[in-house]
């Protein structure tokens, strides 16, 4: 721990927002005891508390034709999310990438209309002092603790719905907007929890591919779920579904494209798929046993359905999801060797 840096203020920008300042010096008296990693004094708790409502109350009342509003949007400013819970989420550093990607954007849009504002720029600039000067503060962290919390980060880097990164982790990875005029405002409220196929509203109209995507979330949590337990061993059926005939499918889902437990929009994109397609679980029962050598009839008595109800479910499945159809048929795939990254 670095006593020494950790007493001194976080300097504030001559011209800085006043209530944002006076924010960023009472963070400053009060943050020595806290750090990211502490249940009881969490920094980033502390952000919500202190600078959150500052930085939303200066934002609020900057004017609406403003060149950061809708040009710049800074992190916690007008984004979905407020910086504290940002930080939260994604950690500082890509809250600072995104803060110092905005000042640009603002730069730029502020030279081309011909405005600028020192006030807007020093509040800014504060603020990326502050979240450089928290991120400095983080306790030194072991590797396993690392890797933890890499993952509780990437989980929230995609969209809830699918495989794809989130506007907001997008926008910072790829440092550019969405496709959409990045000067309509509309657009430009990123969202950390949505790709830019699933925003809730598209100009203010519901987005039917979110609501269909929504209605079937629960389908999609349990089919994540399952492909990434299986993906910890190639070697057997590991998805722990409760049915044999489901593992054996979620097996085979996994050892044919290979993945593994840190190819996560890979294993995404893959309940995506199977939630898409409607397959469900009485459907991976019938692919199954035709994939390993029933016919049609013998399936249908088997599972207790008419011969028609599993002609129907057949023709009704992506021929990626029909193993029976697969090339060395009724052979499915060897179990592939576990890979020793993964068998430690
Ligand atoms: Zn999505």
């Amino acid at each position: 721990m670095k006593i020494g840096e950790q007493q001194e203020a976080i300097h504030v920008w001559g011209g800085c927002s006043p209530i944002v300042a006076n924010a960023i010096n009472a963070f400053s008296d009060q943050w020595h005891p806290f750090s990211a990693k502490s249940r009881r004094y969490n920094i980033h708790r502390l952000i919500q508390e202190v600078i959150d409502p500052a930085i939303r109350h200066y934002a609020d009342q900057l004017p609406a034709d403003h060149p950061a509003i809708g040009a710049a949007d800074p992190p916690g400013f007008y984004t979905e999310m407020s910086l504290g819970e940002l930080t939260k989420l994604v950690g500082f550093d890509v809250v600072d990438k995104s803060m110092r990607m905005a000042l640009r954007r603002y730069l730029r849009q502020a030279e081309r209309i011909g405005a600028h504002d020192q006030e807007f720029i020093a509040t800014c600039e504060s603020t990326l002092e502050l979240i450089r000067r928290c991120e400095g503060k983080a306790p030194s962290r072991s590797k396993v603790a690392d890797h933890e919390s890499l993952n509780g980060q990437r989980r929230h880097w995609f969209c809830e719905l699918c495989g794809n990164r989130s506007e907001f982790a997008s926008f910072v990875e790829d440092k550019a907007w969405p496709e959409t005029d990045p000067i309509a405002s509309d657009a430009l409220k990123l969202s950390t929890r949505y790709c830019a196929g699933h925003r809730p509203k598209i100009e203010g109209q519901w987005n039917a591919d979110y609501k269909r995507a929504l209605r079937s979330k629960g389908c999609f949590d349990v089919e994540v779920d399952r492909l990434t337990r299986q993906s910890w061993d190639q070697a057997q059926p590991r998805s722990t579904s409760g049915n044999a005939l489901i593992d054996r499918f979620t097996w085979h889902c996994i050892a044919l494209q290979r993945l593994f437990p840190d190819e996560k929009a890979a294993l995404r994109d893959l309940a995506a798929g199977i939630t898409e397609a409607h397959i469900t679980d009485a459907k991976k029962e019938v692919v199954m046993l035709v994939a390993e050598g029933m016919n049609q009839s013998e399936v249908a008595r088997q599972l207790g359905v008419s011969r028609n109800a599993v002609s129907k479910a057949l023709k009704s499945i992506p021929p990626r999801f029909r193993f029976d159809l697969l090339p060395g048929h009724p052979a499915l795939p060897p179990s592939p060797q576990p890979s020793s990254a993964y068998t430690a």
